[in-house]
């Protein structure tokens, strides 16, 4: 049985793995993808040739991470925490470096002084103009009376950005609300907030020990239970059907989606993890598609991660990846800020 602390890490890094094998191919098609790099497409980090830089996926993240453990204390306050949380991500992008961010309240904090989070790598524009809307916190609909924020939206940057709601053991029904809702202060559209709280709740189920196809089944079961929850389902049960066909391939991952949208990015996650052997098989065909590779490899470089724990991902590849040790820091910050060990994060975290 993989520990706790070891699944947290191997989702953090997982994610930033997956993120930084896709980044180099974002936007290219799957054809073009076999040019560049033979017919397997890219198998190996170290290949990419971006110098294993991460992306908005990995830097949001642990900024969702940093929300969480500093709104600990009161749950119901955990989305204004991430509000100011987001808000500090949106500085590291409109900003050169820390020097330019005077730290102070609510701009303090460790994280925001990491100078790596301030290179812009292709953030989503739901993201940015989302958290540039409100300066201050205001309850979004449906869960309060202001009008939803970017109400058709549903890109993948709620999916992405949420796998921490799951690594802090909340609880499943609680770790899908608040990944939920947090992802209502940029993306309004159901789906794009139904899959998050669906990943979330999936990661919390796998970093608990749970079986990968059990925790997706009752993932769907809990997810169907939430009104225009339709197209998440349906994307999960595509993902289920054709990992269940046989051989993993490229095509295959096609078939279940692209990933700009947000169910289709968890979906690939999903039969990623579901078809693959390994966490390095699972990640290599996460992101060799025409799609959002980027989003797709962080999403199921997280779920393997806490699949298999840190110890199964590539060594080689760790070796390479950007912020690596501001990761691991992040992951066990996590895991000291809910496991009873709070003293241990210094004065990282502010309250
Ligand atoms: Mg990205």
């Amino acid at each position: 049985m993989v520990e706790y602390a070891e699944r947290v890490r191997g989702a953090l890094l997982g994610g930033s793995l997956g993120d930084a094998l896709g980044w180099p191919i974002e936007f290219d098609q799957l054809e073009q993808i076999r040019q560049r790099f033979g017919p397997d497409g890219l198998t190996d980090l170290r290949a990419a040739g971006r110098g294993g830089q991460v992306t908005d996926d990995t830097q949001m993240t642990l900024f969702t991470a940093e929300g969480l453990i500093r709104g600990r204390a009161d749950g119901a306050q955990v989305p204004v925490a991430m509000h100011q949380a987001y808000q500090r991500w949106l500085l590291t992008q409109n900003q050169q470096g820390p020097e330019a961010v005077p730290p102070t309240p609510p701009n303090d904090g460790w994280l925001l002084r990491q100078p790596f989070l301030y290179a812009s790598r292709a953030p989503g524009n739901a993201c940015t103009s989302g958290i540039a809307h409100h300066r201050t916190y205001r309850r979004p609909a449906p869960f309060g009376q202001d009008g939803p924020i970017n109400p058709n939206s549903k890109g993948c940057g709620t999916v992405m950005r949420s796998a921490p709601f799951g690594l802090a053991r909340l609880g499943v029904e609680w770790s899908f609300w608040l990944s939920a809702q947090c992802s209502q202060l940029t993306h309004g559209h159901p789906t794009g907030y139904l899959a998050a709280g669906a990943f979330s709740a999936l990661i919390e189920r796998v970093t608990a020990g749970v079986p990968l196809s059990q925790a997706v089944t009752e993932t769907i079961e809990q997810v169907a239970a939430y009104p225009s929850s339709e197209e998440t389902v349906e994307a999960l049960r595509r993902a289920v059907r054709v990992a269940a066909e046989g051989v993993p391939s490229a095509e295959a991952v096609e078939r279940v989606g692209l990933g700009w949208i947000a169910e289709e990015c968890l979906a690939i996650a999903v039969y990623c993890a579901l078809a693959g052997r390994s966490a390095a098989q699972a990640l290599v065909l996460s992101v060799n598609h025409s799609g959002d590779s980027d989003s797709t490899g962080a999403v199921c470089g997280n779920l393997v991660g806490a699949l298999y724990g840190e110890a199964a991902l590539p060594a080689e590849w760790l070796a390479v990846v950007e912020g690596r040790e501001v990761v691991t820091q992040v992951a066990d910050d996590l895991v000291a800020a809910f496991g009873g060990n709070a003293a241990s994060l210094g004065d990282r975290y502010p309250a």
